[in-house]
């Protein structure tokens, strides 16, 4: 026993604990609200967190002498004195993404607001599967920690199939063969970094989300992702909803023809996938033509006004309409946004989702919902995986050097 110990400290350990918990809920908040703008100042954060001035002070002094933050200038008067204006340092700090696409895997270091600065391509072929895919993902992820970019703070992968973030596994990855992979784990012994693995299509969601969140008021999205498969993300009050098992916005295997239609990969038959994937657009125009073709060839067609191939485009919209409409139904999320290989076919594509969509919606839903092309293009899935690791503020501390 260590007689007296107590009095000797103004407050308890416990009355510490929870003097620690507090400040760091409120550097979080302090933190979240200087990343969600582009710049502001510090009574803004003020008003906007319902802190007393001096906290905002005292952590945003905290975050200058991190190097996270940094001031920028005096922004517009309101009459008093013009206020100091303070902005994130985007790249004081570097995250890693990598994308496992279908044709190619595809890493970046990005920076803080999820811009690109170092990227590396490795096209995969079909047998590429297993312990060899795995191989490759080393081999993109050795090159970039050799980046000079520094500090890197984590690494974040978006993976088709079915993802449990929470224990860094992928369930199931059907054209990896893989099978209960731990991820995170083999990818954290090996670089020492902290790692979280994304289903794609939620990455994809919050790559979309940033590149959107600050334009408009809604916390809400769902970006349907079309690809060798067909997934979606699901935003919800500006977090990702990834369902009890990690499978939430499966919607590739919604069955959305007769339950005779063609076999699908998880063993159903009739599933979304098999009628509006990537593949299933090229196996439409094939069985229309006669002729087999690569996706660039088909947009080739397209373009040229090749009326096959804007059927076999058109159907694969109205199928993917049929099962917007039952998220329309379900979620009421006014912004839903396309991404993935087919966008290349715009506005015939899009209107083809939209008309299916807005004819069997409760009306009054569908002429509120947004339904568009996203706007983060190839490397949306790369930014999603990276930032969500910003979901965990204190990464950025404990590298930080
Ligand atoms: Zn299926």
């Amino acid at each position: 026993m260590l007689p007296g110990l107590f009095d000797f400290f103004s407050t308890s350990p416990m009355e510490k604990a929870t003097q620690q918990q507090t400040k760091e809920h409120n550097t979080n908040l302090v933190l979240s609200t200087i990343f969600e703008r582009a710049s502001i100042s510090r009574a803004e954060i003020s008003r906007i967190t319902s802190l007393t001035r001096t906290t905002v002070s005292d952590i945003v002094a905290d975050l200058i002498m991190e190097g996270l933050v940094k001031e920028i200038g005096a922004g517009p008067s309101l009459g008093g004195k013009s206020p100091i204006l303070l902005s994130l340092v985007q790249d004081s700090r570097y995250l890693i993404g990598v994308d496992l696409g279908y044709d190619e895997f595809n890493g970046a270091i990005v920076d803080l607001r999820g811009h690109i600065c170092e990227k590396i391509t490795l096209p995969i072929d079909s047998g590429c599967t297993g312990e060899k895919a795995i191989a490759e993902i080393y081999h993109i992820v050795d090159q970039l920690v050799q980046s000079k970019l520094r500090p890197l703070i984590g690494i974040g992968l978006g993976a088709p199939g079915v993802v449990n973030t929470r224990e860094g596994l992928v369930v199931r990855a059907v054209n990896l063969d893989w099978k209960n992979v731990p991820l995170a784990r083999m990818l954290r012994e090996r670089y020492q970094l902290p790692v979280y693995i994304l289903n794609d299509s939620h990455s994809a969601a919050l790559g979309e989300f940033s590149h959107q969140s600050g334009l408009r008021s809604s916390q809400n999205l769902v970006a349907i992702n079309v690809r060798r498969g067909i997934g979606s993300g699901i935003i919800i009050n500006g977090q990702l909803f990834q369902g009890d098992g990690g499978g939430a916005g499966e919607i590739g295997h919604v069955v959305v023809i007769s339950p005779d239609g063609q076999p699908c990969l998880c063993g159903n038959s009739g599933c979304l996938e098999t009628v509006a994937s990537r593949r299933a657009v090229l196996a439409r125009y094939a069985a229309l033509s006669g002729k087999t073709v690569t996706l660039e060839q088909l947009e080739q067609a397209f373009q040229a006004g090749d009326e096959l191939a804007r059927q076999a485009i058109v159907e694969s919209g109205q199928y993917i309409g049929m099962a917007v409409q039952s998220l329309i139904g379900t979620l009421n999320i006014e912004r839903i946004v396309m991404v993935g290989d087919l966008n290349r076919f715009g506005a015939p594509w899009l209107e083809a989702i939209k008309e299916t969509a807005a004819r069997s919606t409760f009306y009054r839903l569908a002429q509120d919902t947004q339904i568009e092309i996203g706007t983060a293009g190839k490397n949306g899935i790369i930014e999603g995986a990276a930032l969500f690791l910003l979901k965990d503020y204190s990464l950025l501390f404990r590298h930080a050097a």
